[in-house]
């Protein structure tokens, strides 16, 4: 088949799996009225309209390796309804999942979340973005009936920084009684390498993503944008967010980005603009380390505050941009390695935006991680390569206890086998969260639009859920969302890519 045909062959497949999702939510065929029959003529002939929407043409999907590929290309609008048309089910299964977690944490309702996105997020929000958001209800509407409108998906999209950002914030204006102790997230283990480090002298770029498993499990995403202005990209991602999010992505202009997330932070900016907006303009339209600095900081709102490791395959540099509220700090090199496991290090990004943490504290999971980081890295000096950074986001050294041990302190997290949890991000022992996938590049694949990518653990462990439930009922409230997370096989995607015959 040509490339055409296949993609076409992708959407249809992608309808009639949508159908059969449909009817099987629509009960046993037994007890199916007329009413229930005339219902799902309805929606067949409402995903036939869809499907001939002129703005599908060029979009496909496809699955390997655990994880969903979809293509988007074209102008913001359009892009956005192959998006919401493509992912609609892992969209409504995602926004479930994600806006129980941002309401049982917070103790806020849906409505409070909302309100947040439209009167404060909404307005600052560029307009090819806002448009794009637009086009995923649009598409999601037109392939589901679903309800949810653009409020919904902004609040959704702001998943990182509304609930662990904002509400504190706010709850330290209000001075609200009996507030719940939220605590920003602490999210991944990554490095970036260049020159002496690594095997060919170029860069490599590894990153595992921790999160609650309830959320990570559905980050599943392959992420192949197009666009009509700006850069193609390649990312992993979260379906109905428009920004990769946790974070992984590289351009066709060369540039490499990920982070890891600065733990106990605190601040937020309400008149700043939303960090997933920024997160994905930068990746869209940097070109550089400085280009990518810039849009980062334009309108920085605090929100899910990061250490980005960046790298620019055009002249092998790498960075680290430490993006604090009140402060921030840019390093960068042309030889050496910049690792990432979720601590601030500038002193001045210490005091006044992460004032809580202890950096001397060897036992928390971002300090034994950055003591294993800094062991792993030097150990393994000029032979950094994509396998053997894939190795690395496996690894299960406990460097606190000097032993082998899958727990919260190692760079392959596994926080639901550890009964001390992190109570920096306040999660309780046996958490159910951790690494929860991984990636990995460098130069010439970048070159080429290429990354590997491996689904659940990056080690290949299995998380199953019904026996952690079992064992441990705190966490109960879990149930609807939480599934087994089993890890599939490191895998090559790429840009233009099309499914296997
Ligand atoms: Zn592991």
């Amino acid at each position: 088949m040509n490339d055409s045909m296949r993609r076409a062959a992708a959407i249809v497949l992608v309808i009639l799996g949508g159908a059969g999702l449909w009817w099987a939510g629509s009960g046993a065929p037994a007890s199916a009225s007329a009413n229930d029959a005339m219902v799902a003529t309805m929606a067949a002939a409402r995903e036939r309209a869809a499907a001939n929407d002129a703005r599908l043409k060029g979009a496909s999907r496809f699955e390997e390796g655990g994880w969903i590929y979809v293509h988007l290309e074209g102008d913001p609008g359009a892009m956005g309804y192959q998006h919401g048309y493509l992912l609609a089910p892992e969209i409504e299964d995602g926004f479930a999942a994600v806006s129980a977690g941002m309401m049982h944490a917070t103790e806020r309702d849906w409505e409070f979340f909302r309100k947040a996105a439209h009167e404060m997020l909404w307005p600052k929000i560029d307009a090819e973005y806002q448009q794009e958001l637009q086009g995923i209800v649009e598409g999601l509407r037109a392939r589901t009936g679903s309800k949810l409108d653009v409020d919904d998906l902004v609040a959704f999209n702001a998943f990182e920084e509304l609930p662990d950002y904002y509400v504190p914030w706010l709850n330290k204006r209000q001075k609200a009684a009996n507030a719940p102790n939220l605590k920003s997230p602490g999210n991944c283990s990554a490095f970036v390498a260049t020159g002496s480090w690594t095997k060919d002298g170029q860069i490599v770029m590894a990153h595992n993503n921790w999160t609650n498993y309830r959320n990570g499990e559905r980050w599943r995403i392959v992420f192949d944008i197009a666009p009509k202005n700006g850069y193609r990209m390649l990312m992993d991602g979260f379906p109905g967010v428009i920004a990769s999010d946790d974070d992984f992505g590289i351009n066709s202009d060369g540039l490499m980005v990920t982070e890891t997330t600065i733990t106990q932070f605190e601040g937020w900016d309400p008149n700043g603009k939303a960090e997933f907006v920024r997160a994905r303009k930068a990746l869209q339209y940097a070109g550089s380390i400085d280009e990518y600095t810039k849009i980062m900081l334009d309108g920085n709102n605090g929100g899910y505050a990061n250490d980005w490791l960046l790298g620019d395959r055009k002249t092998g540099e790498i960075g680290q941009l430490e993006l604090g509220l009140k402060a921030y700090k840019l390093w960068r090199t042309k030889d050496g390695v910049l690792a990432g496991s979720n601590w601030a290090r500038d002193p001045k990004v210490l005091k006044v935006d992460a004032p809580e943490f202890d950096p001397s504290n060897k036992e928390s999971s971002p300090n034994a991680r950055r003591a294993r980081w800094d062991e792993l890295l030097k150990e393994n000096k000029g032979k950094f390569d994509v396998a053997l950074a894939e190795k690395m986001l496996g690894d299960h050294a406990d460097s606190a206890e000097k032993k082998e041990d899958a727990n919260e302190r190692t760079l392959c997290g596994h926080v639901d086998g550890s009964s001390r949890g992190v109570k920096e991000w306040e999660w309780q022992p046996y958490y159910p969260g951790g690494a929860v996938q991984g990636k990995a590049t460098d130069s010439t694949m970048t070159k080429e639009m290429r990354i590997m990518a491996r689904m659940g653990h990056p080690c290949g462990g299995d998380f199953l859920a019904k026996p952690f439930l079992a064992a441990h009922p705190e966490y109960a409230w879990q149930e609807p969302y939480l599934r087994d997370m089993k890890a599939g096989p490191w895998t090559e995607f790429r840009s233009g890519q099309t499914p296997k015959e």
